[in-house]
């Protein structure tokens, strides 16, 4: 029965919870049970709390045990997340536990306080299970990166899960937990979602506070949401939303109430396609994409005009200078957010050199790995006195043009755009670590967006080579809502399609204890 359970998606459980035929004691029981029992082969989490998850559980069954006495209207007002379990990617605050951003200079650090993000899951009532594995610091798209050892997607052991939120991805694929959260500076989110077959979305940049965050790029990073279907996502996407006077860039805009409102019925969903124009940019269709990731966009792009979207080609035409905006505008932002890791503030600490210089040039040396230097190193040439001009300066006009390119097409009345999320499917472990521009390129398609600071969310649509293809649809800023029905939609159509029944193929491998860890995998590779 376990396994039954840990099947249902975040909105099913919710229904037997409120329907009083489980309890969140049970469900929280049985995803801890199951992350413990298959984690060994896949390495998603850095943390499991039992105890702590398990008194949440019970306050959540408290809380609704209270409700239920006060009549059915109290409890239809609970958040639909009361006593679900949730991950959250380690640079999540919670206060007293380890938030390591996947990096050895912060082993050893307790946060002081919660995240807002956290604070408003407690306010929802989710149950926080543990934390999640990740690329260092958010560098990186395949949790490679992590100073803790890389995490396998469950859909192929010898793959990565995409990144930087690669544990949460994974986390949420293998069935360990219905919802993660994940953090996108240039497609953190939803590119793992992508490659781990699930829902990633990117909500627009100020729509979820980042206090209590681990900061990359601060004018890039999002908070969002990871499920396995659209609605959990945008549920989830609700319950951590709104403005927080402690993040300056939170706005003050109403959170919609068509997140937590989304069709039951595939059918009513996919009709909110009826009329709606939808645009597709060419330059998406970048040069090296895969054809099977082609060919399943486009089968999507052929599953909206049936269900009545007009549908037309579009070009954003400053697409291409992306990638450079975004290695000037991140590596310089992180270049200063990362000078407070100097040995005596937070974590890991070298002492017993000659003077305080010694100690911090030793701390950053050892506790920094080789990809957070690269981008140190990057961004403080780009923002050096003789160069700022030429890069820094240079990339923010360029961010202007590639945001014009967007704003041009909301003014045109489309609704939303279509693009591929990655590039292509989930690659081996090894492929891309020799050659950084390699690993970059993993987000050419989902980094204009954060560039924007538009929001965007990845949604399965088939599978190429046997792994998963994700769907990007990319919305005007602050136009979760319509997005989300937008992505329901094309879930409703797609509802019976052949291979939604196909599940991630080596679940049976993580049920066998024998299956190596990722660390071992990666290890026998490069000794062959
Ligand atoms: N690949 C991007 C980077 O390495 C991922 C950033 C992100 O979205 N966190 O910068």
């Amino acid at each position: 029965m376990t396994d039954d359970l840990t099947r249902l998606a975040a909105h099913e459980l919710a229904a037997r919870l409120r329907a009083g035929v489980m309890t969140s004691r049970e469900i929280t029981a049985a995803h801890l049970a199951r992350a413990r029992a298959t984690d060994h082969g896949l390495h998603a989490w850095l943390t499991l709390d039992d105890e702590r998850a398990l008194a949440e559980a019970d306050a959540a069954d408290a809380r609704l045990a209270a409700a239920r006495g006060e009549g059915a209207g109290a409890v239809d007002a609970l958040h639909p997340l009361l006593g679900i379990p949730i991950a959250l990617k380690d640079l999540v605050s919670v206060a007293g536990g380890q938030a390591t951003a996947g990096s050895r200079i912060l082993v050893g650090y307790r946060a002081p306080f919660d995240a807002h993000v956290t604070e408003r899951l407690r306010d929802a009532g989710a149950v926080i299970l543990g934390k999640t594995n990740m690329d260092e610091f958010a560098m990186g798209s395949s949790t490679e990166h992590s100073a803790f050892g890389p995490t396998a997607n469950p859909w192929d052991l010898e793959r990565v899960p995409g990144g930087s939120s690669g544990g949460s991805a994974a986390a949420v694929a293998a069935y360990h937990v219905p919802l993660g959260i994940g953090t996108d500076t240039s497609g953190s989110i939803r590119q793992p979602a992508a490659l781990c077959g699930i829902v990633g979305m990117k909500p627009t940049y100020g729509r979820v506070s980042r206090y209590g965050i681990v900061a990359f790029a601060s004018s890039l990073d999002q908070i969002g949401p990871f499920g396995r279907d659209v609605r959990d996502a945008a549920a989830l996407l609700h319950a951590v939303s709104g403005r927080d006077e402690r993040d300056s860039t939170s706005a003050p805009v109403p959170v919609p109430h068509d997140l937590i409102d989304l069709p039951a019925d595939d059918d009513e969903a996919a009709s909110w396609l009826r009329g709606k124009r939808v645009g597709l940019p060419r330059e998406y269709f970048v040069p090296g994409m895969e054809s099977g990731v082609e060919a399943r966009v486009r089968e999507a792009v052929a599953v909206l005009e049936t269900a009545g979207a007009r549908v037309e080609e579009v070009s954003l035409p400053h697409t291409d200078y992306g990638l450079a905006t975004y290695y000037i505008v991140a590596p310089a932002e992180a270049s200063a957010n990362l000078a407070r890791y100097d040995g005596v503030r937070f974590g890991y600490s070298v002492r017993g050199g000659d003077d305080y210089l010694a100690d911090y040039l030793a701390t950053r040396g050892r506790g920094f790995g080789a990809e957070v230097k690269r981008r140190v190193m990057l961004g403080t040439y780009a923002l050096s006195a003789g160069y700022y001009d030429a890069f820094y300066v240079k990339a923010q006009k360029t961010r202007t043009l590639i945001k014009r390119d967007f704003d041009r097409l909301w003014e045109a009345g489309f609704d939303t755009l279509v693009a591929p999320t990655s590039p292509s499917v989930a690659f081996p472990f090894g492929a891309r670590m020799a050659d950084p521009v390699q690993m970059y390129l993993s987000d050419a398609c989902t980094l204009p967006v954060n560039i924007a600071g538009l929001p965007g969310i990845s949604v399965p649509c088939g599978l190429s080579e046997g792994l998963p293809v994700g769907l990007q649809l990319i919305g005007a800023a602050w136009s979760e809502g319509e997005l989300c029905r937008a992505a329901r939609a094309y879930e409703g159509a797609t509802a019976s399609a052949a291979w939604r029944s196909i599940l991630p193929h080596d679940l049976a491998a993580l049920e066998d204890p024998s299956t190596p860890t990722p660390a071992e995998r990666v290890a026998a590779g490069s000794a062959t």
